[in-house]
């Protein structure tokens, strides 16, 4: 079964992203767990604890198809190691927040080398850091997102992804969320049959689909191949429907969160039904 939703406001406490995601009828939902775009957060009290996990209840949403997405600001590549142990701090606080919540995944971007560091030692940088937060927490799995590629982005080849998990100490806590337009935009096209089967083959190959745990699904106003990240409506970017459709069918992509990140959030219910509409009876 298919568990679509939407990245969901989680504006004046994380209990309204179930909520939020409720009125759209989602299935899944991704949210942050804390304001994206700034370091320090206050940490969850008891009572937003028991509130999340009220409501979520209320949504029919299970746990397992929550998908928490980290702060811009972490980068656990970053070439200069105060830096880098500040992102690697924050990132832990953002499982252990998970954690708290009892999610079971974060979501998060590999990492940038700024141009300063070669993509190799970003990637160690990053691999170490990942098993430094295995270390330190429990129960949370830590799922890698594939980028675009824009700017010093590592995350845009599937080699990236695997050496990732490749050098992961425990491998039962790493997987990856494909994020449609970032795989688009980084030169993977699957816009029709043929295309779809090679890119998802090659991503079976590489990765292995059991490592598969989440999906952005966004359509694209960039181009293929062009590293620029822009994300669109679905159906209404170059991507286009029949790649959606191909992706809705396949069943190797059940009973995983699959959450929209597009643009014009007052179609969301829409876009929803739609994706829904697309699998074959
Ligand atoms: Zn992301
Ligand atoms: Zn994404």
């Amino acid at each position: 079964m298919k568990r679509i939703g939407a990245h969901v406001s989680a504006s004046g406490g994380v209990f309204n992203a179930p909520i939020n995601a409720q009125n759209i009828g989602a299935k899944a939902f991704a949210l942050f767990t804390k304001n994206q775009r700034q370091w320090l957060a206050k940490p969850l009290d008891e009572e937003t604890i028991k509130k999340f996990k009220e409501e979520l209840e209320k949504s029919e949403i299970l746990s397992q198809y929550v998908l928490p997405h980290d702060s811009y600001l972490i980068n656990l590549g970053h070439p200069e190691v105060e830096k880098r142990q500040k992102s690697l701090e924050a990132f832990i606080d953002e499982v252990k927040r998970c954690e708290l919540l009892g999610l079971d995944k974060l979501n998060f971007h590999p990492g940038s080398h700024l141009g300063e560091i070669s993509e190799e030692e970003c990637l160690a940088f990053i691999s170490s850091c990942m098993n430094k937060t295995l270390e330190q927490t429990k129960g949370v799995t830590l799922v890698i997102e594939n980028t675009a590629g824009q700017g010093s982005n590592l995350g845009y080849k599937m080699e990236h992804l695997k050496y990732l998990i490749d050098n992961s100490i425990d491998k039962e806590r790493v997987g990856v969320c494909i994020d449609t337009c970032h795989l688009f935009a980084s030169g993977y096209d699957f816009r029709s049959v043929k295309t779809y089967e090679n890119t998802m083959n090659t991503f079976d190959t590489i990765v292995g689909f059991k490592y598969l745990k989440g999906m952005h699904l966004n359509d694209a106003k960039s181009k293929l191949g062009s590293r620029v990240d822009r994300h669109h409506s679905i159906g209404c970017g170059e991507i286009g429907l029949e790649a959606f459709k191909l992706i809705m069918n396949d069943e190797r992509i059940d009973e995983i969160p699959m959450v929209l990140e597009t643009i014009d959030e007052s179609i969301w219910a829409q876009e929803i039904e739609l994706l829904y509409s697309l699998i074959d009876k």
